[in-house]
């Protein structure tokens, strides 16, 4: 009876789903039946806000649904105006999306991108988008522009801050998490908003960092490391793909039609719709692959954009391209298809309009506590020299000093149009009232460019009272981000000057870098006795730091991306190719202790640089904690896998210390002789432990043998049989292996 009531049940919500996505099927064919030319070109036009205030002109439009999508507003009031001349005054009462770029939170702004990346934590950063989602969709936005699942190696490049960092795995992981949280079906999808994976493809190969340059990606590097993240966020039912404004091998993106019809929808099945970068549509004229904006259009439409944002070559053109043929109402329809599904999937036909009084809603208590969480999960700790953190507080006196140490929004990093400043907690609100007089600061500088030394007295006078000083270091947010690349990454201003005249003083100085991208520390780093890595933390950023410096928390970040020793060392990324010249570190000279006749001769055994060897200044997956991690030998299950197998694989870690601590355990394979050449190792798995002092686990992961595929040489994505040596540990340079075949 029961298996008779459960199979009745199944079957009921199985017709019932059916029935809902039919029906959603139907309005959408049937409303597309019903629109004229002019209401599907009004789709296919993403305009930027027509200002604070509607004009006759723009009411006109949306009531002739001449606009299908509105970015950068968030005045409630004006949006629920827009939505209401859109479904109250058009002829079909097609809602609009409204569109913005909540990239790491709204009015509670976590870290940006790359710090939540070092958390290598997905349910919180889940969780962080649906606050995000919830806060941005109570003031009317239900389309974010995020997340940004570019694969970044180079830190100059200004938008590796919006990354997940360089490895393909982490990147995919995080991003389909993000994903989730912001299409988020909880509350019956009160506060879903569409999310936009983007940009595609390659944009974060900018050749030498430079954004918006020129990718060179071969072919099998964009299957193998750049598609990745885009293919899961297909598969995690991602709405909404933008297109890169880069061109790979002769093909700006926008009007790629190998991405954005071959491989995204015939190879995946992509249902979302494809927008358009800012323009990117017309920035084809200037690449050199469009005579004019008509051109661009055609371009783009063949190519599968399904809308354009902020440009009007589609607006313009489209008719005209259409009498000529250059296109076809095949192209048009599916693209309005494509939208119009979205709307319909965000349940705007039923519900367009934005309660205001929910807007009371941001920054909730519990929001922030999770703010911090992850905030504090993402904090890597590079040095700790002696063990001087935590320090022991209160009886410490501290010097707080350093141009980022009480600046609100600063902290909030890149990609901050909404994020509340007055909530932000500088390290100097958060040490002040945590100890009190026991803190005294000053800033030494008045922003991190500052080249002035006029306040280092008074910072090296506060050192010299001091017991130890914080420093706290970095990039303003606007040194990162969209077209905020820089050539040279290490400390901006005097502030390297600052940190070496208060080394003088003899006090211990624990180095706070607050930035949007890889800093080159290496010119500092031996001044210093600690480092802690922030990133922009966000709103939480002071708070958190008070709690590592004092060892209420423990950090256990770990970085997404590789440090450079020096920027003639980038590109420089973990999952690189081996060279045909040995790799021994013995056998690499440093330049002062070269013989100047060696010089003239050959030297090289290993692909290095004379002033700078292979290695970088901290490897990726790299970061300490206040505990220790000991890791005990690799278990097997077998030796010997089928294609069709999963790896069975178990490591016994230890908290060896006296604290408790969480590490974030790596799983990394080679596979040593391929059909083509492969990564020297890449990641395939990882897990967050924690361990109570004294404790041990048994780490456990299940890896499908299917995850060492790869394209070979004919481009087909094979497991190949053969040798594999696996690691795992607390870093991609970690020394203990095992080998495993595949037959
Ligand atoms: C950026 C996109 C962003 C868009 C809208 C562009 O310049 O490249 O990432 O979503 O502007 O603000």
């Amino acid at each position: 009876k029961n298996i008779i009531l459960y199979f009745s049940i199944i079957g009921a919500l199985f017709i019932m789903a059916s029935c809902q996505s039919s029906n959603e099927e139907d309005r959408v064919a049937s409303l597309l039946e019903k629109m004229t030319l002019e209401e599907k070109i009004g789709q296919m036009c993403l305009i930027n806000t027509p200002g604070n205030n509607l004009s006759d002109k723009d009411i006109q439009r949306l009531r002739n649904g001449e606009i299908g999508s509105v970015l950068n507003e968030t005045n409630v009031d004006l949006i629920n105006q827009f939505q209401r001349e859109a479904v109250e005054k058009s002829r079909l009462g097609i809602p609009l999306l409204i569109g913005r770029d909540v990239v790491h939170g709204f009015k509670t702004m976590f870290p940006i991108p790359l710090g939540m990346a070092a958390s290598w934590n997905p349910n919180l950063v889940k969780q962080s988008a649906v606050v995000a989602a919830k806060e941005a969709k109570s003031s009317g936005i239900n389309w974010t522009f995020a997340p940004m699942v570019d694969l970044a190696r180079d830190a100059r490049w200004g938008r590796i801050a919006e990354s997940f960092g360089e490895d393909p795995l982490l990147s995919a992981k995080l991003g389909v998490a993000m994903i989730q949280g912001f299409q988020s079906d909880t509350l019956n999808g009160k506060y879903k908003i569409a999310a936009c994976a983007k940009h595609f493809a390659g944009y974060g190969a900018a050749e030498g960092g430079r954004d918006y340059n020129t990718a060179l990606i071969p072919m099998r590097e964009l299957y193998d490391q750049y598609f990745p993240a885009f293919e899961e966020a297909v598969d995690a039912g991602v709405f909404s793909i933008m297109t890169s404004f880069n061109e790979i091998d002769g093909v700006p993106s926008t009007g790629n039609r190998f991405l954005l019809r071959d491989v995204l929808r015939d190879q995946w099945g992509f249902k979302g719709f494809v927008v358009s970068d800012w323009c990117s549509t017309t920035e084809m004229i200037v690449h050199g692959f469009a005579a004019n904006p008509k051109e661009a259009a055609e371009r783009s439409i063949n190519a599968g954009v399904d809308m354009e944002m902020v440009a009007t070559s589609f607006h313009d053109n489209i008719k005209t391209l259409l009498k000529e043929k250059k296109i076809t109402m095949k192209e048009i329809d599916q693209a309005v298809l494509h939208i119009l599904r979205v709307k319909e999937s965000l349940n705007l036909f039923e519900d367009p309009y934005v309660d205001k009084n929910e807007q009371h809603q941001y920054a909730a208590p519990e929001d922030l506590l999770l703010a911090k969480k992850i905030t504090s999960q993402s904090m890597v700790l590079l040095k700790n020299k002696n063990q001087i953190l935590p320090l022991k507080l209160p009886s410490t006196k501290l010097a707080l000093i350093g141009p980022l140490a009480d600046k609100p929004y600063e902290q909030l990093g890149t990609w901050n149009f909404d994020g509340d400043v007055s909530l932000s907690i500088t390290p100097r609100d958060a040490f002040t009232k945590r100890w009190g007089n026991k803190v005294s600061f000053t800033p030494g500088l008045n922003y991190s460019r500052d080249k002035s030394n006029d306040g280092f007295a008074s910072a090296i006078a506060n050192a010299k009272k001091a017991d130890v000083v914080v420093f706290c270091a970095g990039e303003e947010a606007i040194l990162s981000g969209e077209a905020h690349s820089r050539a040279g990454i290490t400390l901006p201003g005097a502030q390297a000057a600052l940190i070496k005249e208060l080394k003088k003083t003899g006090k211990p100085i624990v180095l706070v870098i607050y930035a949007g991208r890889p800093l080159v520390l290496n010119d500092v780093e031996p001044y210093v006795d600690a480092i802690i890595y922030g990133w922009h933390p966000g709103t939480m950023g002071g708070e958190v730091l008070a709690d590592i410096v004092d060892g209420t928390m423990n950090p256990s970040g770990k970085l997404p991306v590789t440090f450079p020793r020096s920027v003639g060392q980038i590109p420089m990324h973990y999952n690189h190719k081996n060279t045909g010249r040995p790799v021994d570190p013995k056998q690499w000279i440093p330049m002062d202790k070269i013989p100047i006749k060696a010089i003239q001769t050959s030297l090289g055994n290993t692909s290095h640089y004379l002033d700078d060897g292979y290695t970088p200044a901290y490897p990726f997956g790299y970061g300490l904690s206040y505990t220790n991690f000991d890791y005990g030998s690799i278990h097997l299950d077998k030796q010997v896998y089928d294609v069709s197998d999963t790896l069975r694989v178990t490591c016994d870690i230890r908290n060896t210390g006296d604290r408790d601590g969480t590490e974030i355990v790596q799983l990394y394979v080679r596979d040593l002789v391929g059909n083509v050449t492969r990564p020297v190792r890449e990641l395939k798995a990882f897990k967050r432990v924690p361990l109570k002092s004294n404790q041990t686990k048994k780490v456990q992961f299940y890896l499908p043998v299917s995850t060492l595929a790869f394209h070979d040489m004919q481009m087909n994505r094979i497991v190949e049989p053969g040798r594999f040596q696996l690691w795992i540990g607390g870093d991609a340079i970690v020394k203990t292996s095992v080998y495993f075949q595949v037959k």
